[in-house]
């Protein structure tokens, strides 16, 4: 190819990068001479202006350069362990001090740099934990130089060479995929210039702003350029999908009035709307990729089963993913419940089926006798395949990644795409993250769903949360406790086992107590829930394992153990799983009042709000949507700068609106002011462009 992609070179392209810091850069993902020019320094130090020591005033921030003379370390612990240094230049001498680690490898002779505040200290003068480098280059220039992370034994020395000899001769010309016209409109610089500010910030340039996106235009034009990249990938795959042939379901083949009179109850009017929409979907002869974003407990599966009855109807299989077993089994149930009226037949696929059982409801899949097949991460083995798969529908998507989801799809000829999730997200936020998907919303919830009150309850007033719980318990209704992951190192917080022996012993002496965990065998785990179910228990003292799944209308209670340590939406997804019925349910939020700031702010928010929407607003403001949407499990192309940015609501529209203006001048990109960013956009998203279809 042309100069332009000489930067995909790999780094041993460079003068001096041998099998070993080719290895060394490998650590860090470093492959080719572009992912080293991305990698962006850590810091900057600053060496315009450096003071004579003999010229130090006290209390002053000041860099100086010296020579290391005698150096001592003083044993201790912690803080009580330090290192002193005498350091002296033409015209004086200090000292510098540092507490625990810092300063453990200088030694005599050694020449550094120190940045800190000036002290004076009996008579002589002194610096208290300064930011330290040892000057391993002959010449020790000045000016700004920028430090990179030494972590995996990778030098200063080593990276300065490398960067400049990669910005000598693989930046110039480096445009990057913003088109000219564009760049112009919003004043970005190009990848080259960008870069140079980056790595050679010039003599005049304000460190501190090197790296707030905000102030720094080199920051925002790579994190714009690679947005607008992923913006582009994202709707170029979008359209690829949609360009194949998909399966036209016939709606009135369904029958849909047999479904209404199998199913309990009539749909809500939010459920009919939303079926309406992904009926349409499922009548186009295009493969459907819907998201459908729900609150917990607002009555996805019937939306699920009504989808799944249609697929069966017209001869095709469907196969819903449930994350964990707990769900799946629940799922199983309530399927059958519609399914076996309308002599449709459900299986089970889970690591709780195995053995004969397994390979006979394997068989039965292959030929197509079960039409509707339900499981978790089994259906994805390469044991389960179908006859005729004509539609997926993943449950919870949160807890998948996007390959996932792709891998099932795989196993029919273009399946319609159904994805559930109770995780609502800003809508701009929801365009970019599932760009490749149509999002609706199912708004309320069923008719007789309960109101579920939330206490916080500190610590000190547990038993009389317990002692609450009891009385309601009394009134009739069952009621879960849940404390953290099962772990012997957590000291305060007790593990199930634990938990259940001091309430049975006590508190709660008077109910039947059963006990859940991740841990179980699955039949177990099955009879468990099942007994909960039937009423034969009163009391479930479990793990997180019931977050998402559980459907038991007759809890009323739940009571969360060290609540300030689960988050936001965990908490929420709990919560949803008692108020499931015709009664109204009450729910403990036990925590430590000695909690972090974050963890009381999160259980304000709770104790305050009910509606999803709003909680997973909140839940993205504090953690970010990297964290709460598993980001990195999307398996979409990793965003170096951008991630950062997807809290920006504004830069996510505009580089939308850009992409989309790029593409609706030059859908394929063949005009050649898009070259490189046709190119750019190939290299990340592979064959998104000019009709080839993508592996
Ligand atoms: P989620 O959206 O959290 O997956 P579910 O599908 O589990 O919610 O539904 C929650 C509860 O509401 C279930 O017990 C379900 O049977 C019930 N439900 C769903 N739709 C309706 C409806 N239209 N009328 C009455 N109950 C309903
Ligand atoms: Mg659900």
């Amino acid at each position: 190819m042309s100069y332009r992609s000489d930067h995909l070179q790999p780094v041993e392209r460079l003068p001096g990068v041998g099998p070993h810091t080719a290895e060394l850069l490998l650590k860090k993902d470093i492959r080719t001479i572009e992912d080293l020019l991305l990698t962006l320094p850590l810091k900057y130090e600053d060496r315009r202006t450096i003071t004579p020591i003999a010229e130090l005033t006290d209390a002053a921030k000041a860099t100086v350069r010296g020579v290391v003379g005698k150096a001592v370390s003083y044993g201790g612990r912690g803080r009580l362990r330090r290192r002193v240094a005498q350091i002296s230049d033409d015209t004086g001498e200090m000292q510098a001090v540092w507490f625990g680690w810092g300063g453990r490898d200088l030694k005599r002779g050694d020449r550094v740099l120190l940045t800190g505040q000036v002290k004076s200290y009996r008579e002589s003068r002194q610096m208290q934990n300064p930011d330290t480098s040892i000057i391993d280059d002959d010449e020790a220039p000045r000016g700004i130089l920028p430090i990179y992370s030494e972590t995996d034994g990778m030098r200063q020395r080593t990276w300065r060479k490398l960067m400049a000899h990669a910005l000598e001769k693989f930046a110039p010309g480096w445009v990057g995929g913003v088109p000219g016209w564009l760049a112009a409109e919003r004043g970005l610089l190009t990848v080259e210039d960008a870069l140079r500010a980056l790595h050679a910030p010039p003599d005049d340039a304000e460190t501190a702003r090197l790296f707030d996106p905000r102030q720094s235009p080199a920051l925002a034009s790579l994190i714009f350029e690679e947005m607008l990249v992923f913006q582009l990938g994202i709707t170029l795959r979008r359209r690829q999908a949609e360009s194949e042939d998909g399966i036209a379901f016939d709606l009135e083949q369904a029958n849909l009035a047999d479904f209404h009179r199998a199913l309990p109850f009539t749909l809500s009017p939010g459920q009919t709307k939303c079926a309406a929409t992904f009926l349409a979907d499922m009548a186009r002869p295009v493969p459907m990729h819907r998201l459908i974003h729900g609150d917990v407990g607002s009555g996805k599966t019937a939306l699920a089963m009504l989808a799944a009855y249609v697929a069966a109807r017209n001869g095709w299989q469907t196969a819903v993913m449930a994350p964990t077993e707990v769900l799946a089994q629940q799922h199983i149930i309530r399927f059958q419940e519609v399914f076996d009226q309308l002599h449709i037949r459900t299986a089970l696929i889970s690591a709780a089926v195995d053995g004969r059982e397994r390979r006979r409801l394997e068989e039965a899949i292959a030929l197509g006798i079960a039409p509707v097949v339900i499981g978790t991460h089994a259906l994805l083995s390469g044991g389960v395949t179908f006859s005729r798969l004509g539609l997926v529908v993943v449950d919870e998507q949160h807890k998948f990644g996007v390959g996932q989801r792709a891998a099932l799809a795989a196993k029919g000829p273009s399946p319609d795409i159904m994805v559930l999730s109770a995780t609502p997200i800003p809508r701009s936020m929801a365009l970019t993250v599932y760009g490749d998907l149509d999002v609706s919303r199912l708004e309320g919830k069923p008719a007789g769903c309960a109101v579920v009150t939330t206490q916080l309850t500190p610590q000190r007033e547990r038993d009389e949360a317990y002692r609450q719980l009891a009385a309601r318990l009394r009134n009739g209704g069952q009621a879960y406790v849940v404390c953290p992951r099962l772990s012997a190192a957590d000291g305060a917080a007790a593990d199930v086992h634990t938990l259940a022996r001091e309430l049975s012993a006590g508190a709660l002496g008077e109910f039947r107590l059963g006990i859940l965990h991740g841990r179980m065998k699955p039949a177990a785990r099955m009879q468990t829930i099942d007994d909960f179910r039937r009423g034969a228990l009163d009391v479930l003292v479990a793990t997180t394992i019931i977050e998402v799944g559980v459907d038991v209308p007759q809890a009323v209670g739940l009571l969360v153990e060290n609540a300030d340590r689960f988050g936001l939406s965990q908490l929420h997804q709990l919560r949803g799983r008692v108020g499931r019925g015709a009664s109204d349910g009450v729910c403990f939020l036990v925590y430590d009042d000695q909690c972090n700031d974050q963890a009381q702010e999160r259980l304000r928010i709770l104790a305050r709000e009910t509606d999803g929407f709003a909680i997973a607003e909140a839940d993205l403001r504090l953690r970010g949507p990297g964290e709460v949407l598993g980001w990195r499990q999307h398996g979409l192309p990793s965003l170096r700068f951008a991630h950062h940015s997807m809290n920006d609501l504004a830069l996510l529209e505009q580089t939308r609106e850009a992409a989309h203006a790029i593409l609706a001048r030059d859908p394929q990109l063949q005009d050649p002011a898009h070259e490189w960013l046709k190119m750019v956009v190939t290299q990340r998203w592979g064959a998104v462009l000019g009709g080839e279809r993508a592996g």
